[in-house]
C-alpha cells in the first residue's frame, strides 16, 4: 500500500512544456488549498531529507549580483511519451548514463538580478499550479532579505503557468509593485480568446491560469510588452528565441566583460536534452524550431564560453556547455561560499542595500513563521532585554513564544530602515488574527541586544481613501537627508500632536498632498487638520505627552511617542514619509498600555525600562 501511495504521488505530476500539471486525481483547486493555508515550508511526505533544503545561490556578473532563487522541485514522469524526437531507448539509455531514474526531480528555478537599484526577477514561480513541493519563491526571496513587494521588475522567458503563476496568490499581486514584462507575441498569443476557446486540454487550462495569474497585472496597468530584440537597462536585453511558445525570449545579463544569459524553457531534462538537443518536449508550441533554437544558444555559448541559467536544469541551473562532437556536456557552475565569517557592518548610504543587521532582522521575525531556530543565533543569548510585555525578557522568553504561536502564524515584513545600531521593520503579521506591527531592535556587537515594538489589529477593509495599513513605497531613498529628514518630523510631531499649536500645521505639508493608511482616516492634509481642530474643541485633544525615540533612513522616520488616545494611555507607532521637506505620507500603529494595576509585578518591572522609561538605559539615536 506504502508504495502503492508513493507511486501515485510521484506520477501525479506530468511535465508539460516546462510544467508540473496535476492530472484529475488531485484538482487544483485542493492544491491551491493545500499550498495557501499553510505557506510554511514542509517536507514532502517523500522526502529524504530531514529538514528543507537551501534555495538560493548567489553569484556576480561583472558588478552585478545575480541570486538564482528555488521555487521547489517536483517530480517528473519521463519515460511515458514526454519526449518527443528521441530515439528508440536513448532516454532510458542517457538516465542511466546520468545515474537518474524516472521520475526525476526536475528544478524550478527564478533568478534575482540586482541592477542599478532595481530588484529584478527573471520568472516568478509556479505558485500552486505545479503541486505542493514547488511554491516556496515568495519565502525564498524573503530568505536572502528581498521582500516579494520590494521588486521592481519582472522579466517573464514566457506565460507558462510555471512561470507566471507566482505572480499572483489567491487574487492577491504577490508582486504588488513590479512591472511585468513579456514579450508581446507571448501575450497576443495567451490573451486571444479565439486560440483559448479551440484549445485542447491541458493547453485550455493554461489558458484559463493566465487569466487568474497574468490578467490582474494587465488590468493594472503593470504588464508591459516589448517586441523581440529589446534593451532594457545597461546590461540586460531579450533575445527572441520563439519556439516552446509562440514569445519565449532569452534576458542576456552583461558586465565587466561577463555573460550570463537566462534561457528559460530551451531545456527541460538536462540527463537528455544537453546530449542530444534534438529531443524536444511534447509541449512544444513549435518542437522543430524549439530545437533550432537549443542548438543555436548552446554552439554560440560553447563557443564564446558565456553562462547559461535554465529555468528547470538542476539548481542552481547555471553553467557551461562544451561542445564534444555532435554532443554537448553540462558542466554546472563551480561553487562559491567565500564570505568571510560575519563581521558588524555598519548602514550603508545605499538604502537598497540589504545591510547584514536588516536581513538578521527580517529572518528573525519570519522565523515566528517557519520556526526555523536559526535566526535565534542573532541574538546575544546572554543579553537580550524584551519590551513586549506579554514575552518574557531573554533568549528563553522569545523561545517560549515560539511555541506558544499557532501553527497557521504568518509573517510578511513590508519594510525595514536602519539607523545606526537601530533597525525598524513594518510587518504584516497573523496570530490570532491579522495585524500590523512595528518593530525595533538594536544591534551591539554584531548581535540583537534589545527589541521594542507596538502591534495593532488590521481591520479587513482599506481606508476610506483606500489604503492598506502598510501599502505604499518601500524603499528609503535621500539617504543623505536623513538627519534634515529626522529633525523636521521630530518638529512636526512636537508641535502639532505634543503642543498641539495648530497655527503652524499647514507650514509642514505641500498643499493638501499627504497621504494617510491610518486605517480610519482619509488623504490630504486639510483632512487631518479638521480631526485635529475638531479634537481639540471637544476638549479631547490627541495628544503625545513624550516623544521617546526618533529613527530615519532617507525619506523614512518612525517617532515612537507616549499619550492619550481615547482616555487611554497609548503608544504611537508613526511612520512618516517626507518629500521635499515636506511630511507626504503616514503609516502608524497604535497601542494601549497596560494599567500598571494590571500588570503583574514582575512584567511591570520590564515595563519600568522599556521605550516609554526615560530612564531607558540604552543610547539614544537622536
Ligand atoms: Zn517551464
Amino acid at each position: 500500500m506504502g508504495k502503492i501511495i508513493s507511486f501515485l504521488r510521484r506520477s501525479t505530476f506530468v511535465l508539460i512544456a516546462g510544467l508540473a500539471f496535476s492530472n484529475s486525481l488531485f484538482s487544483n483547486a485542493s492544491f491551491a488549498q493545500t499550498v495557501t493555508a499553510k505557506s510554511t515550508v514542509s517536507l514532502s511526505k517523500n522526502s529524504k531529507l530531514v529538514q528543507s533544503q537551501a534555495g538560493f545561490y548567489r553569484m556576480t556578473i561583472g558588478d552585478i549580483n545575480v541570486t538564482a532563487l528555488s521555487d521547489g522541485t517536483v517530480g517528473l514522469q519521463i519515460l511515458d511519451g514526454l519526449l518527443l524526437n528521441a530515439k528508440s531507448g536513448e532516454v532510458e539509455k542517457l538516465l542511466d548514463y546520468n545515474c537518474q531514474k524516472s521520475p526525476i526531480d526536475a528544478s524550478i528555478n527564478a533568478f534575482l538580478v540586482q541592477l542599478n537599484g532595481k530588484l529584478i526577477l527573471i520568472d516568478a514561480g509556479s505558485a500552486e499550479l505545479v503541486g505542493p513541493t514547488a511554491n516556496k519563491l515568495p519565502d525564498t526571496l524573503r530568505s536572502v532579505g528581498v521582500q516579494p513587494e520590494q521588486i521592481t521588475d519582472i522579466f517573464l522567458t514566457h506565460i507558462h503557468p510555471d512561470h507566471s503563476g507566482g505572480l499572483m496568490e489567491g487574487d492577491k499581486k504577490v508582486f504588488p509593485n513590479a512591472i511585468v514584462h513579456v514579450d508581446k507575441r507571448e501575450v497576443d498569443y495567451w490573451f486571444d480568446k479565439a486560440i483559448a476557446e479551440k484549445a485542447a486540454e491541458p493547453l485550455k487550462t493554461f489558458f484559463s491560469q493566465v487569466d487568474t495569474k497574468v490578467k490582474p497585472y494587465r488590468d493594472s496597468g503593470q504588464l508591459k510588452t516589448f517586441e523581440g530584440a529589446t534593451q532594457f537597462f545597461p546590461g540586460l536585453r531579450s533575445q527572441p528565441t520563439y519556439g516552446h511558445t509562440p514569445g519565449h525570449s532569452l534576458y542576456v545579463l552583461e558586465s565587466g566583460g561577463e555573460k550570463l544569459v537566462f534561457c528559460g524553457d530551451l531545456v527541460h531534462v538536462d540527463a537528455v536534452q544537453f546530449d542530444d538537443p534534438s529531443v524536444c518536449i511534447k509541449f512544444d508550441s513549435d518542437p522543430e524550431k524549439a530545437a533550432e533554437q537549443r542548438k543555436k544558444t548552446f554552439a554560440d555559448a560553447a563557443k564564446n564560453r558565456y553562462l547559461l541559467a535554465f529555468a528547470h536544469v538542476s539548481f542552481p541551473g547555471v553553467g557551461h556547455v562544451r561542445k564534444e562532437g555532435d554532443h554537448y556536456r553540462w558542466i554546472p557552475v563551480e561553487y562559491m561560499n567565500d564570505a568571510l565569517k560575519q563581521q558588524p557592518q555598519q548602514s550603508q548610504g545605499e538604502s537598497n542595500v540589504q545591510t547584514n543587521e536588516k536581513q538578521e532582522a527580517i529572518s528573525l521575525l519570519q522565523s515566528l513563521q517557519t520556526t526555523d531556530p536559526k535566526p535565534l543565533d542573532y541574538i546575544n543569548p546572554n543579553k537580550y532585554i524584551q519590551h513586549n510585555l506579554n514575552v518574557a525578557t531573554g533568549l528563553q522568553g522569545l523561545k517560549e513564544l515560539f511555541s506558544r504561536l499557532p501553527p497557521n502564524t504568518k509573517v510578511n515584513t513590508v519594510r525595514v530602515f536602519q539607523d545606526g545600531p537601530f533597525l525598524f521593520a513594518h510587518t504584516k503579521y497573523d496570530f490570532f488574527g491579522p495585524k500590523v506591527g512595528f518593530d525595533i531592535f538594536r544591534f551591539e556587537d554584531g548581535k540583537i541586544v534589545e527589541h521594542w515594538d507596538n502591534l495593532q489589529e488590521t481591520p479587513k477593509q482599506p481606508n476610506p481613501s483606500g489604503h492598506t495599513m502598510t501599502d505604499g513605497p518601500i524603499k528609503a531613498t535621500d539617504v543623505e537627508k536623513t538627519d534634515a529628514n529626522k529633525q523636521l518630523v521630530r518638529d512636526f510631531v512636537e508641535h502639532i500632536f505634543v503642543d498641539v499649536d495648530l497655527d503652524k500645521f499647514s507650514n509642514y505639508f505641500d498643499g493638501n498632498k499627504y497621504i494617510q493608511h491610518n486605517p480610519h482616516r482619509t488623504d490630504g492634509a486639510p483632512a487631518l487638520g479638521d480631526k485635529l481642530r475638531e479634537a481639540a474643541r471637544h476638549g479631547r485633544p490627541l495628544k503625545f505627552d513624550k516623544i521617546h525615540r526618533v529613527l530615519g533612513e532617507g525619506n523614512f522616520v518612525l517617532t515612537v511617542s507616549e499619550g492619550q488616545f481615547a482616555g487611554k494611555h497609548t503608544s504611537f507607532y508613526d511612520l512618516w514619509r517626507v518629500e521635499n521637506g515636506k511630511i507626504a505620507e503616514h503609516w502608524d500603529t497604535v497601542e494601549a498600555i497596560p494599567e500598571k494595576r494590571r500588570v503583574e509585578k514582575q512584567q511591570w518591572k520590564i515595563l519600568r525600562i522599556c521605550v516609554f522609561a526615560s530612564e531607558s538605559p540604552i543610547p539614544a539615536a537622536n
